[in-house]
């Protein structure tokens, strides 16, 4: 089994780097900034896109599935979108490989086989599903298009971390059409609460959302809504972005619609989307130097059981009691697996599910058997206790939501005991010296100001909080007016 984790206080970054291989999470691959999502980390995303994917459902909205390739002319077409994604594009200029002549057994580009127009790797898909959506829509009623796609993406990003920052990641994008202005107003600001409601409610994550400054927005949006989280090291995460467009890409597309009045207008537009980076942000929220510490709710298995034995009539008489015990979880919707592993002592067993974060851990030996109890431990705080096997079930039901209530409550506190108020710049400055998180200051509202603070402390605004008071103030920096706070931090 892997020995122990760097730990936090001593370099986080290699903290989670390590957690990241030993989980059996993610690791890199052959190809640069691309990653390979292992079976145990892949079980956790698609608990997040089950839920994910609920919500929308609930929320009216229904899937579908665009190409990945996007013609360079569709790409150009809106034309501040194509200026934020071009620097990170991966472009496809040929469809045939041949036999090298000058090099035998190699294989190279077949100078024939030259693509008549170039394909972009969709960085994001605005472009190719506008220029479809021509198509579906003529008249209001033809709107509002509710679709959301689950995809890769790939933005050929230069320094990469595993989940937090690849240059390709899965994700879903939705794209939503509308007939009017306030009814895309209002699907952003439902998507950007759906988005907070499943990171505090199913990740037990706290957010802050709030609004993007305008050089932190999406290339080609009006606005930007996001959410916001702290990670343990005191830097922020963008957790999810949602996207008012505007009319920007039907115009770039020419979709129009003839409105209830019988007149033509462009349609109004969103896109949301929230990524594996998500994993990252799990992660950082609530592990610990043990390893992963898992959420009941993203826990591939919310429950582990390892038989302690020493021949194989106590081993036979051990499972069937396991048999027993997980019928009755999973009669209640828990998860539960039997590590009935012979490859491995059962203290290299604790160890790994230490490591992968597995919430509750039974362990059941001989004496158990004589005294009819078992032996469960908490991975969130540690605890172990001995419970009559007659009450199992309830309190292991009863612990999970406590594991999954705690572990909120434990990362809101952290965070709000990372937010500081401040009205001057040698303050700001400290602040981010001594101790890191979120800093609540006033901002002049100008994007040099804005420049400046990040050029001089490479903290930025992370949002502008969408329940920040009005409050007369001045700009830290600058020293102008200002009538509200807003968030600036470090961030990944
Ligand atoms: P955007 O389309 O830029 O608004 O991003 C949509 C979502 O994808 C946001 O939640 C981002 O945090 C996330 N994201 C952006 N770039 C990456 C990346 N290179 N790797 C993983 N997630 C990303």
């Amino acid at each position: 089994m892997s020995k122990n984790l760097t730990s936090r206080a001593e370099d986080y970054s290699k903290w989670y780097n390590e957690l990241v291989v030993k989980a059996d999470l993610a690791e890199n691959s052959a190809v640069r900034g691309c990653m390979v999502i292992k079976p145990y980390g892949y079980a956790i995303w698609e608990k997040m896109q089950a839920e994910l994917d609920r919500m929308f459902k609930d929320t009216g909205h229904v899937n579908a599935y665009f190409p990945l390739f996007v013609p360079k002319s569709l790409f150009e077409a809106e034309e501040k979108n194509a200026e934020g994604f071009a620097k990170e594009c991966a472009v496809v200029t040929h469809y045939r490989l041949q036999n090298d002549p000058d090099n035998e057994g190699k294989l190279r580009v077949d100078p024939e086989a030259r693509l008549e127009e170039e394909l972009v790797v969709r960085p994001t898909s605005e472009a190719i599903i506008w220029n479809t959506y021509k198509g579906w829509i003529q008249s209001y009623r033809d709107l509002p298009i509710l679709v959301n796609q689950w995809a890769n993406v790939v933005r050929w990003e230069m320094r990469t971390r595993l989940f937090l920052r690849t240059a390709e990641f899965l994700w879903q994008e939705g794209h939503t059409a509308h007939a009017t202005k306030e009814e895309a107003w209002e699907e952003t600001k439902l998507i950007n609460n759906v988005y907070a409601t499943f990171a505090e409610n199913f990740m037990a994550i706290p957010v802050i959302q709030g609004l993007k400054t305008e050089s932190e927005r999406f290339a080609g949006a009006e606005e930007t809504m996001c959410i916001e989280a702290l990670m343990q090291d005191g830097k922020a995460l963008q957790a999810g972005t949602s996207h008012f467009l505007g009319q920007n890409f039907a115009k770039a597309f020419d979709v129009k619609f003839t409105n209830k009045e019988g007149k033509q207008d462009f349609v109004w537009a969103t896109s949301w989307g929230v990524s594996t980076r998500l994993m990252g942000a799990l992660i950082m929220t609530h592990s610990d130097d043990k390893g992963l510490v898992l959420p009941p709710n993203l826990a591939p298995y919310q429950v582990v059981i390892v038989p302690i034995y020493r021949n194989e009539e106590q081993f036979e008489k051990i499972a069937e009691l396991s048999n027993e015990i997980i019928d009755n979880l999973k009669e209640r919707g828990i998860s539960v697996k039997f590590d009935k592993r012979d490859t491995l002592r059962p203290g290299a067993k604790f160890a790994q599910h230490e490591l992968q974060g597995v919430p509750l851990r039974i362990a059941i030996g001989p004496k158990d058997l004589e005294d009819e109890t078992v032996e469960l431990a908490r991975r969130d705080n540690l605890s172990k206790q001995t419970v009559i096997l007659d009450r199992l079930s309830v309190v292991v039901e009863d612990l999970l939501e406590e594991i999954q209530e705690n572990l909120f409550n434990k990362a809101l506190e952290f965070r709000n005991s990372h937010i500081t108020e401040v009205d001057d710049f040698e303050s700001f400055k400290k602040v981010l010296e001594n101790k890191t998180g979120f800093i609540s200051a006033h901002w002049d509202g100008s994007a040099e100001t804005e420049q400046k603070i990040k050029d001089l402390t490479k903290a930025t605004i992370r949002c502008i909080p969408i329940d920040s008071a009005e409050e007369e103030g001045s700009c830290v920096y600058s020293g102008k007016p200002s009538n509200k706070r807003v968030l600036f931090a470090k961030a990944y």
